[in-house]
């Protein structure tokens, strides 16, 4: 029994592709039509209807999508924008593309999300945006943001990178703040490869920024193509290369329609994890406030003081046990490209967050086997 649960290797994650997704970009390819087009226009419509948005604008990645919406708003040199430090770096760097100053705020120590009441201190005149993350898939207080955003007169871009499909009161996210950006990397629940999609009820945004993917050009391939007579675009201010493809919005359509079924399944493996290891001394389990859901993009543990291992320990007894870990989400504000911009900055809530936390395997595809192994392994070394 010993020497076969170590053959088992479980990863961190995994997505989970068909035959569907496999087949899905066919047509595409035979047509011709392989760059930003019809597939793209149908994708975008489609996760519009999903989340309840009235647009939706594809992008390459959440993190140009990030940064397409900032721009798109105007915000640039000169500005800030208030962001946890507690997120994928991505979030901080797409403010920093646009020439603006990054002002990084605290998370509330239970939901690891942006603390609101932090946030709107660090507030000044310069101030043009907040950009709160859902992170690892669980809704931020998204209400209690948007009331500081229309309070102070600020806009705000909700990073919802690992989000999709996730509610908030049960209100979809992509329709509760004046934009969102999602994410399909592999890493997150449903994928294109590389891709990212914002969400906006406004139509000048989605105007602006879909003129800003593509270079800044007056008039789209598509429409240039369909049109009866000849067509000359102009280019009235800088744009940027954004466009998500045909192929990658192809199997993006097939990722939509099993998204549902896909946080089933996770959110079924989540309960059994949710279920068995509060049983295990020095590990705690994800908090889920009332108001979310959770996608469980990740499943984040917080090592507890009476934990028996410190944390790269225990990370290298799964590791050895075949069982993928990453430690918890980052601390940006750390990170040497801030340092250098903004000097040192202490948050004391995060700093202890991104020491005492880390992820372990969760995906759609996971066995109850590979499951067994990871809380057997958890309940061995922490025993
Ligand atoms: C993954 C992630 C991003 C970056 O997404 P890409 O599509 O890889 O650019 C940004 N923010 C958060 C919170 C993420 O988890």
């Amino acid at each position: 029994m010993a020497v076969e649960t170590k053959k088992l290797t479980v990863p961190i994650t995994k997505p989970s592709l068909t035959e569907e997704e496999a087949r899905a970009p066919f047509e595409s390819i035979r047509s011709g039509w392989v760059t930003q087009g019809p597939k793209v226009a149908e994708f975008e419509r489609a996760v519009a209807a999903y989340t309840g948005a009235k647009h939706g604008i594809a992008t390459t990645s959440c993190t140009t999508g990030l940064h397409l919406a900032l721009a798109s708003t105007g915000i640039g040199p000169g500005d800030e924008v208030i962001c946890p430090s507690f997120t994928f770096i991505a979030s901080a760097n797409a403010i920093l593309y646009t020439g603006a100053t990054v002002v990084f705020c605290e998370v509330d120590p239970r939901t690891f999300n942006i603390d609101p009441e932090d946030a709107e201190r660090r507030i000044t005149k310069k101030t043009k945006a907040i950009m709160p993350v859902d992170q690892i898939g669980l809704a931020c207080d998204i209400d209690a943001i948007n009331d500081i955003g229309k309070r102070h007169g600020i806009d705000v871009v909700e990073d919802a990178a690992p989000a999709i499909g996730e509610s908030y009161k049960g209100r979809k996210v992509g329709s509760n703040a004046h934009s969102t950006v999602f994410s399909f990397h592999p890493r997150k629940v449903i994928t294109t490869g590389e891709g990212g999609m914002i969400t906006t009820d406004d139509d000048a945004l989605a105007d602006r920024a879909r003129k800003l993917r593509a270079h800044g050009m007056s008039v789209s391939d598509l429409d240039r193509h369909k049109a009866d007579r000849v067509i000359i675009e102009e280019y009235r201010e800088l744009g940027f290369n954004y466009r998500m493809t045909d192929i990658q919005a192809s199997i993006g359509l097939v990722q939509l329609r099993r998204l549902d079924e896909l946080l089933r399944l996770r959110r079924e493996r989540a309960d059994r994890y949710n279920r068995e290891l509060p049983e295990i001394t020095g590990i705690e389990i994800p908090y889920v406030p009332d108001y979310a859901e959770h996608t469980y993009q990740s499943y984040c543990l917080r090592l507890s003081k009476d934990c028996r291992l410190d944390r790269e320990d225990l990370m290298t007894n799964l590791l050895r046990r075949g069982i993928a870990t990453r430690r918890g989400v980052m601390a940006s504000h750390l990170e040497r490209t801030y340092t250098d911009r903004n000097g040192t900055v202490s948050l004391p809530v995060t700093e202890e967050a991104t020491r005492t936390t880390m992820l372990i395997p969760l995906y759609a595809t996971m066995t109850a086997e590979e499951q067994s192994h990871v809380i057997d392994s958890l309940r061995e070394e922490l025993q």
